[in-house]
C-alpha cells in the first residue's frame, strides 16, 4: 500500500504515518523531535540517509525543552571557544532556514552581556570573538547609560555587545524545520517509543502503539526524558531542573523594551531576558538551576512567591517596568549534564545507538551544529570531541559552562 493510513495534523502541518513506516527498514531512526533530534534528522537526510523521526507529542511540544516561545542565540561563551564556534555555525543555518521558508525565525536584536568588576571575562570573551571574526563592541558604563537608558546599571561597569546575535522563535523554528522535512518526504511518527534494553546491537524499537521500527542506527534525542529512557546509564548523569519564565506587559506605546531599542540581555546576577518580540511581552528568567522536575507530571503553574521575587528583580533592573502586569508565565526544564557540556556520543554498551542531549539550558541555539556533529559521528566523518563524550559525564553536578 502506498498511501497514508493515518494522518495527524500537528500545528498546521500534516504528519504522515504510512504503512511503509510500519514495515520498512530505515538507515537511521531519530527518537525525539526537539531541536537536537530535528537537526540531526535534517543533516542525516542531507547526507542521503533514509530517516524516520519519532516523537511522543510532536515537534517542540509544550512539554519539550524546545517548546518555548524564544531562545537566546549568542556567540559569547567567555573562553569556551567550542561553543562560540558552534553558535556561529548554527546562526548561519538558522538564517538559511528562515530564508528558505520566508519566516522571521531569527530576530537580530543584538545581545548585551553585562558584567560587574570582571575585566577578565571581558578580555577573554572579546579575544575569542575577535579570533572568530564575530562582530562585537566593548562598552563602558558611560556608553551603556547613553545607549540603553532604560536599564538601571547599578554596579554593572562593562559589557560586551554582539550586534549580529539575538533571539530565535524557538517552537516555531523547530516546527518549521520538521514541517520542511515532512514536506520533502520525512516519515514522522507521533507515538512514544518504549524504552529499549540497550545491550548489544539494536535492530528495532517498539512504540506504545505496537509499531516496530527497524533501522541500522538509532539516535535518542529525548532531552529531559533521557534519564527515563536509559535509567541505568543516564539516571544519574542528566539532571532535569524546573525553570520558570515570565512575560511582562510593557507600557502601551512605549517602544523602549522592544527591538531595536532593547537587545537581548544577560545580567551579572544570572537574570536574562528577551525584548518584547511579536508583542508577546518582555521576557525575563533566572538561569540558576531550579529543583528537580519530572517532565511528564510536573505542575507548570508558577507560585505567587516566585512571581513576587521576579517582579522585584525586574523593577530594580528596569525601573519603568516595576508595576508591569504579568501576561504569561511558563515552566520548562533544563536537561543538565554534570557540567553543562553536551552529551553527543555513542551509547556505552551498544554499537549502533547514539545519545544526543544534555542541552543544559544553553543548547537550543546550537541545534544546527549539534545535528551536523551527530550526523558526522554516525557516518564516521566527524572526529569525536572529548567534551561531548559519555565518558566525560559525571554523576556529580558541577556547572562549568554558562
Ligand atoms: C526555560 C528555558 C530557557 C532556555 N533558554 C535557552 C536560551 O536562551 N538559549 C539556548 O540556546 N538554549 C536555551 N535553553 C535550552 C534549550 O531549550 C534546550 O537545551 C534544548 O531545547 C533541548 O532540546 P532537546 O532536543 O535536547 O530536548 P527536547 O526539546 O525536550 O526534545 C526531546 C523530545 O524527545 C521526545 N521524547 C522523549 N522521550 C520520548 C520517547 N520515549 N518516545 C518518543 N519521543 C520521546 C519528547 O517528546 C521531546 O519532543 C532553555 C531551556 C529552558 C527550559
Amino acid at each position: 500500500m502506498n498511501g497514508p493510513t493515518r494522518r495527524e495534523v500537528i500545528r498546521g502541518f500534516t504528519a504522515v504515518s504510512t504503512a511503509a513506516a510500519q514495515s520498512a527498514t530505515y538507515d537511521i531512526a531519530v527518537i525525539g523531535a526537539g531541536v537536537f533530534g530535528s537537526w540531526t534528522a535534517h543533516h542525516l537526510r542531507r547526507a542521503g540517509k533514509r530517516v524516520i523521526l519519532v516523537d511522543s507529542f510532536g515537534a517542540a511540544s509544550s512539554r519539550a525543552s524546545s517548546g518555548g516561545e524564544s531562545r537566546v542565540i549568542r556567540c559569547a561563551y567567555a573562553g569556551d571557544e567550542i561553543y562560540s564556534r558552534f553558535a556561529q555555525k548554527s546562526l548561519g543555518q538558522w538564517k538559511d532556514l528562515g530564508r528558505r521558508v520566508n519566516n522571521a525565525l531569527f530576530q537580530q536584536a543584538g545581545v548585551l552581556h553585562m558584567s560587574r568588576n570582571n575585566e577578565k571575562y571581558i578580555t577573554v570573551t572579546s579575544a575569542v570573538l575577535s579570533k572568530l571574526g564575530i562582530p562585537h563592541e566593548k562598552l563602558n558604563q558611560a556608553e551603556l547609560m547613553k545607549r540603553f537608558p532604560q536599564i538601571f546599571l547599578g554596579d554593572v561597569d562593562q559589557a560586551i555587545y554582539e550586534p549580529e546575535s539575538g533571539a530565535l522563535m524557538a517552537r516555531r523554528s523547530v516546527q518549521t524545520l520538521v514541517q520542511e522535512m515532512v514536506q520533502s518526504g520525512l516519515e514522522l511518527v507521533l507515538e512514544p517509543v518504549i524504552p529499549p534494553s540497550a545491550k548489544g546491537r539494536m535492530d528495532s524499537i517498539k512504540t506504545a502503539g505496537g509499531r516496530t521500527i527497524s533501522a541500522g542506527a538509532f539516535v535518542f534525542a529525548c532531552g529531559p526524558w533521557l534519564p527515563k529512557v536509559f535509567p541505568v546509564e543516564l539516571g544519574q548523569r542528566i539532571f532535569p531542573t524546573r525553570q520558570e519564565m515570565f512575560f511582562f506587559g510593557v507600557p502601551a506605546g512605549d517602544r523602549r523594551f522592544a527591538m531595536p531599542a532593547m537587545p537581548v540581555w544577560i545580567g551579572p546576577d544570572n537574570l536574562y531576558g528577551v525584548p518584547d518580540l511579536e508583542n508577546r511581552g518582555f521576557k525575563i528568567a533566572d538561569d540558576d538551576h531550579g529543583p528537580p522536575i519530572d517532565p511528564d507530571s510536573a505542575d507548570r503553574l508558577v507560585p505567587k512567591e516566585s512571581l513576587a521575587t521576579m517582579r522585584k528583580r525586574l523593577g530594580v533592573r528596569f525601573p519603568a517596568l516595576k508595576d508591569a502586569p504579568l501576561l504569561e508565565s511558563r515552566v520548562c526544564q533544563y536537561e543538565n549534564s554534570s557540567n553543562g557540556d553536551f552529551l553527543l556520543d555513542k551509547h556505552p554498551s551498544t554499537g549502533n545507538v547514539w545519545l544526543a542531549g544534555g542541552g543544559s539550558g544553553h543548547g537550543f541555539k546550537h541545534g544546527p551544529a549539534v545535528g551536523e556533529y551527530m550526523a558526522g559521528r554516525i557516518l564516521g566523518t566527524q572526529t569525536p570531541e572529548p567534551r561531548f563524550s559519555f565518558a566525560s559525564k559525571s554523576t556529580v553536578q558541577k556547572r562549568a559552562v554558562h
